[in-house]
This record gives C-alpha cells, sequence and structure tokens, in this order.
C-alpha cells in the first residue's frame, strides 16, 4: 500500500463510498463509549428516532454495523424460507448480486429480464403476480438506484402494479445508493423492507447498513424459516427499544451518523434532493453536450445520485479513468459487469456543491481530450449554463 503525495485534495466522484464531510470525520474522532453504559442508551434511543425521517417511516429501522450487502442478506433471511418464490427485477449488476445472493439462500428468484438501461417495469411486475393465482410467490426485490447503471426504479409504480395485481408478496427494496439524495417514502409506498448503507447519501464512510421494516414485514419475520443469527431482527428490535444493542454497535460510526443527520436535517430533505435533482441535471447536459451517451436510456428513469456514460465503440472506459486519476487525481466509478470498460461512473452524491461538480466535470473533459476520445469540450459549459441560470 503506497500513497502518493499530491497536491490539493482527491476527488472522490466514484458513486459511493462518497466524500466524508469534515464534521462528520470530527465527529467520527470521539472517544469511544461505554456502549452498556448510561450515556449510550440516550444517543442510541436518539439515533433511532431520527433515522426514522430518512426513510420516511414511523416503522422500526434496524442499524447493522455491516456493508450494505449484510442488509441484504437480514432483509431476505428476516422475511423469507428456503424454496420461496421471489421476483427479482434486472435492472443492472447489483440487482443480479442481490439475486445471486437469494439462490445460496436456498430461496429462489424468478427473473424479469431486463437491459440495464431502464428502471424495472411496473407492467412486466403486474402480469406475472397476476400468473401466480395460488399466490406463491413472497415477495417481489426491486433495487431503487441501480448503481451500476444510473438508473431508478419507480417504487410507487411498482407498489401500485402489486396492488393491482391483488397479490400479497412483499415488497422489498434496496435503495442502498438512493437514500438521502433522492426521494424514499418507506411507508407512503407501501415497502416492506427497505435496504439501505451509510457510504452513500449519508456521507458517512462505510461501515453501516440499514433495515427500515413494516408490520407486514415483522409478521412474515414470525413465520420466516431461513436460518438466521447475527441478521435477526428480534433481539435488535427488542434492545433498541431502550437504546442498545444485542452486540457491540459501530460506536463510532454511530456519532458520525448523528452528525450527518444533523447536517442533512439543517439543509432540509427536500432542498438534498433538490441539489442531487441539479448537480444530476447538469452532468447530463455536459455528457450530451460531449457528445457521448447517458447508459440510462429512459429520462423518467435518470438517477440523482450518478451517471454512467458511455465511451464509444473501440475506446476503453477503464483506461479513461486510469488517465484521469493519473493525470487529475481524480477517481471515476468503472462499469460493472457486463459494463465493464464501456461506461465510466460520474457519482454527483453526498457532499457535494456546484463548483466540485464542475471540478469534477472539468476533470472528465480534460481526461476526455488526453486519452484521445472523440468528444466535443464543450460539457463544462454546458454545466455552468446550467448551474448559473439555476441557482
Ligand atoms: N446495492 C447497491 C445498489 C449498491 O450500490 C451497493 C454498493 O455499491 C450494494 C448493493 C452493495 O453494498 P456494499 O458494497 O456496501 O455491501
Amino acid at each position: 500500500f503506497t500513497t502518493k503525495t499530491t497536491p490539493g485534495r482527491h476527488f472522490l466522484q466514484i458513486p459511493g463510498p462518497s466524500n466524508v464531510p469534515d464534521r462528520v470525520l470530527r465527529a467520527l474522532d470521539n472517544p469511544t463509549m461505554d456502549h452498556r453504559g448510561p450515556d449510550f442508551g440516550k444517543l442510541g434511543g436518539a439515533i433511532l428516532e431520527k433515522i426514522k425521517a430518512i426513510f420516511q417511516t414511523k416503522s422500526h429501522v434496524v442499524i447493522f454495523p455491516a456493508s450494505g450487502t449484510g442488509a441484504w442478506e437480514a432483509a431476505l433471511v428476516n422475511t423469507l424460507s428456503p424454496g420461496d418464490r421471489v421476483v427479482m427485477c434486472e435492472t443492472g449488476h447489483f440487482a443480479s448480486l442481490w439475486c445471486e445472493m437469494a439462490e445460496r439462500l436456498a430461496i429462489r428468484p424468478e427473473v424479469l429480464k431486463g437491459d440495464w438501461r431502464r428502471g424495472a417495469d411496473p407492467a412486466q411486475i403486474e402480469a406475472h403476480l397476476r400468473a401466480d393465482k395460488a399466490h406463491e410467490i413472497k415477495a417481489v426485490c426491486v433495487v431503487h438506484n441501480e448503481t451500476s447503471t444510473g438508473s431508478t426504479s419507480r417504487i410507487a409504480e411498482v407498489r401500485r402494479a402489486i396492488d393491482a395485481a391483488g397479490h400479497p408478496a412483499l415488497l422489498l427494496v434496496d435503495t442502498i445508493s438512493g437514500l438521502a439524495s433522492m426521494e424514499f417514502k418507506h411507508d407512503e409506498w407501501g415497502v416492506d423492507v427497505t435496504v439501505s448503507g451509510s457510504q452513500k447519501g449519508l456521507m458517512l464512510p462505510p461501515g453501516l447498513s440499514f433495515n427500515a421494516v413494516s408490520a407486514k414485514a415483522l409478521k412474515a419475520n414470525e413465520a420466516a424459516k431461513t436460518t438466521r443469527s447475527f441478521w435477526d431482527w428480534k433481539p435488535m428490535i427488542a434492545s433498541n427499544a431502550t437504546g442498545y444493542f444485542p452486540y457491540t454497535p459501530a460506536t463510532n460510526m454511530l456519532y458520525a451518523l448523528d452528525t450527518a443527520l444533523d447536517m442533512i436535517f439543517e439543509e432540509g430533505l427536500e432542498n438534498v434532493f433538490a441539489r442531487h435533482d441539479r448537480m444530476a441535471e447538469a452532468t447530463r447536459r455536459a455528457v450530451r453536450a460531449w457528445g457521448l451517451e447517458i447508459q440510462c436510456d429512459e429520462p423518467r428513469h435518470y438517477s440523482s445520485v450518478l451517471t454512467a456514460v458511455r465511451v464509444p465503440e473501440g475506446h476503453s472506459a477503464n483506461g479513461l479513468r486510469g488517465t484521469i486519476l493519473e493525470k487529475f487525481n481524480m477517481s471515476l466509478g468503472n462499469g460493472l459487469g457486463q459494463l465493464n470498460d464501456k461506461v465510466f461512473r460520474i457519482g454527483h452524491l453526498g457532499d457535494i456543491s456546484e463548483l466540485q461538480l464542475v471540478g469534477t466535470l472539468s476533470g472528465v473533459e480534460m481526461g476526455l481530450r488526453a486519452a484521445g476520445i472523440p468528444h466535443k469540450p464543450e460539457g463544462v459549459k454546458a454545466a455552468m449554463d446550467y448551474i448559473a441560470g439555476n441557482n
């Protein structure tokens, strides 16, 4: 492990982990306290209450000391039994990974195929559920913000599709990269388990993940037979009632979470969403002005968290990223799975300002030139024109 000394700040513009604000770093840097002592219960209780506003829920939010993958597993093992049929919508790489996990847990996914250029199709979900007359399908799993493609699924429409089919399946939603950046309404949208993580819109380092849990999901938990121990909601919820955790929580990450939540509430959740929408629109204008193609092919499904950009045939997205890292000290997201080397991903989430975005886009534009990728050098100007007119 070597670190290159480069003047100025590294630009971490991958779609998560996102940049951690200094105020959050300072919160992390506090003495670790006794997680069974009297002060901890006050902190834990306050955070468990505050976090509900981010998920827009009155239900319980379970916090795990784990990456998002852990919370994916928790959502499945707490609600399903081996052999259960579930619907999985193939929106991209992360949806596929969740599907593989379900298979490893002896759950039987039925994959609704997708082309990795848009979110889930509610009509396809409705048709599949209507065909299941015996109501054997136990859950519909959807990725809200598909980080590999920059496409979102419209969860309220997915909910309506399930209701229109008159089907009792649970709705499990991964918003690991959407939460606290794009609108998400756990209660209003009738989501049963919302899965999320700390390292994206919440502006924390990786290491915490979440399940928001509906009353219906808690009922399913009683019947679910999949073996579980560390991920079991029951002891969590029992301990959380007094602000404590059944095993050692990530104490310093909870200090950081408390501070990040304060920062989000100070800005206002709606303003946070509007800022992300603005960053994303400016980025898309830059991409179009360069003459490059946005991976998401359906404007209603554009992500406000990241933009995946296709490089022209015969050119290497990984080569471009390497050039940008080497010359301009900026990290961009790589293409995942079938998109490897075909796209690069610009993260515009979390703790980001207009000037940081313009700096990011400048790095991309100079990188395109340095890597010899055909483009028109007009992207940064298009983004600045949009930002200047919308401030
Ligand atoms: N789901 C989505 C949409 C993601 O973006 C990620 C990570 O980027 C994951 C799941 C996996 O989360 P983690 O890498 O924190 O385990």
